[in-house]
């Protein structure tokens, strides 16, 4: 903690330096009524109340208030100590008469104080000539992500009217201002359309490329990413994250660069982990109490952020970040969907075939699919949430044909990446079209959707990347279907 000292110094700062006492202060108003013991000129610690006899030497504060040694120390034991109520001691301390708080960031030119308006960087300008049209941003997703054609031509379209909302409101900002100092607006100029915020809620499996699909849009965009874990995040007050971390988290991702940040993405993942808790008795303060929470930041608001940490306090710097054009994107399992979705398609069915019916849904793969805003909030998503998230979607589930296109065709597809190692020993790899099925199979046993390829994959070739720079006249090795069934090797050849 290099700075102790500067904690201290923060923590009460006098209106004047700190000096030592005159003999006249000694009979300033700080002197006590008339008690037993202590003299009438002696002087009080103002927090503790024992007298100078008894604290040792005090220290002034300004306005006749002073403070003893184990008093000041205290209170920077328990500021040095992680997680404790610093804000409630410092609370406790600026009531007190005389006292006046500051933050060291209001020196360093930090504080959201000095960020107001003058000092802020200036906002980025968009234009349509900059943005990708949908089928562009499209074409780019294809070259990353297999499959998933409906979720990547909704995100395309949702992220292309993000940023097109983004020039429409810098339109509005303008002709608000002009008429503001026309005092009457002029007739002939068309007010523009307000445009919704598109928010996204994406729903699919564990692996089926929720998180891959956002990293893969934010590089695109060259826009920065904060990935959250809506697990982590509880009311303020309570143990784990504020809500507003997840501002926090993008500005350090945009390197402290406001106006990078304001036109970032954050992902919540697990969103489905803050659902409504049913029969709860006390706060649920990591369910709906965080959907609530979360409901300013996904309409648009100015937070103060800290920099550099996840939690505020007097010690850290704030800037202010507007979350209006922050594209929110949440995605999440919802792993009892399903059953809402299945009840509730049964039952809209004629009565007397329900129990074809259910067979039916039972047997679809992409049920997911038929997700409604009503199935959501059965889930336990509140409606006021629901209603920020103007887009939502399902994935599918990976398939076998899926998995075996992710190893292969992706721009940096695993294979590609084993491809690419073994040609540094000049060195050719190549699969039968069996093995990579094989790999599939075992991955989709796995639940954990494409991620478990790479596990499988790893398996059997640590030994196939150990074995073949030993012998500098392998050319080429072939990773056989036998080679993965147990019933043979990799097929190696030698150079010519
Ligand atoms: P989740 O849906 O749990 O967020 P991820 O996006 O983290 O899943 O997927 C895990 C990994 O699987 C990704 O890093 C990516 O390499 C791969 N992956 C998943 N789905 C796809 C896909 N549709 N196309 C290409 N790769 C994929």
């Amino acid at each position: 903690m290099a700075d102790n000292k500067d904690k201290k110094d923060a923590l009460v700062a006098p209106e004047d330096d700190f000096t030592e006492v005159s003999a006249d202060e000694r009979k300033g108003q700080n002197a006590p009524k008339k008690q037993d013991g202590p003299k009438d000129t002696e002087l009080f610690c103002s927090i503790c109340r024992r007298p100078e006899s008894q604290a040792g030497h005090l220290t002034k504060l300004g306005n006749g208030m002073f403070i003893c040694s184990d008093c000041m120390q205290k209170g920077a034991d328990m500021m040095n100590r992680e997680g404790f109520g610093i804000d409630s001691i410092l609370k406790q301390l600026q009531d007190l008469p005389g006292v006046r708080l500051f933050n060291l960031g209001e020196f360093s030119g930090l504080h959201a104080a000095n960020d107001k308006e003058e000092n802020k960087e200036p906002e980025k300008r968009f234009s349509m000539e900059e943005i990708l049209p949908p089928h562009k941003i499209k074409a780019q997703l294809d070259r990353y992500v297999i499959g998933q054609e409906k979720a990547k031509k909704l995100m395309s379209v949702a992220v292309y009217n993000h940023y097109k909302r983004i020039i429409n409101e810098q339109k509005l900002a303008e002709l608000r201002k002009k008429n503001a100092e026309l005092k009457i607006p002029d007739p002939n100029v068309p007010e523009p359309v307000e445009i919704q915020k598109s928010n996204i809620l994406m729903i699919g499996p564990t692996g089926s490329g929720k998180t891959y699909l956002v990293q893969t849009m934010a590089r695109l965009l060259d826009v920065p990413l904060a990935i959250t874990d809506a697990t982590s995040l509880t009311e303020a007050g309570y143990i784990g994250d504020d809500i507003e971390s997840v501002v926090s988290k993008l500005l350090a991702v945009a390197g402290n660069d406001v106006a990078r940040a304001e036109h970032g993405i954050i992902f919540i993942d697990e969103i489905d982990k803050i659902a409504k808790k049913k029969n709860m008795s006390q706060r649920d303060v990591s369910g709906e109490a965080v959907q609530q929470g979360l409901l300013k930041l996904l309409e648009g608001a100015e937070i103060e952020v800290p920099v550099g940490a996840t939690s505020k306090s007097a010690m850290v710097p704030l800037k202010t970040v507007n979350t209006k054009n922050i594209l929110f994107i949440c995605g999440g399992a919802f792993p009892t969907l399903e059953e809402i979705i299945k009840q509730r398609l049964t039952k809209k069915s004629s009565i007397g075939f329900q129990a074809d019916l259910k067979d039916k849904f039972d047997d679809d793969p992409n049920i997911m699919q038929k997700v409604t805003v009503e199935d959501l909030r059965k889930f336990g998503m509140i409606p006021e949430f629901l209603g920020r998230m103007p887009i939502i979607f399902s994935l599918e589930k990976l398939t076998e044909d899926m998995l075996v296109r992710i190893l292969m065709e992706p721009q940096n597809a695993i294979l590609k990446q084993y491809e690419a190692l073994l040609a540094m020993d000049e060195v050719k790899l190549t699969f039968e079209e069996g093995a990579l099925r094989i790999i599939a199979k075992e991955a989709l046993k796995s639940d954990t959707g494409a991620r478990a390829l790479r596990q499988v994959i790893e398996d059997f070739m640590t030994d196939i990347m150990y074995e073949i720079p030993k012998d500098d006249n392998i050319g080429e090795v072939v990773i056989t279907e036998a080679y993965l069934n147990h019933t043979g090797g990799p097929l190696i050849r030698l150079r010519n």
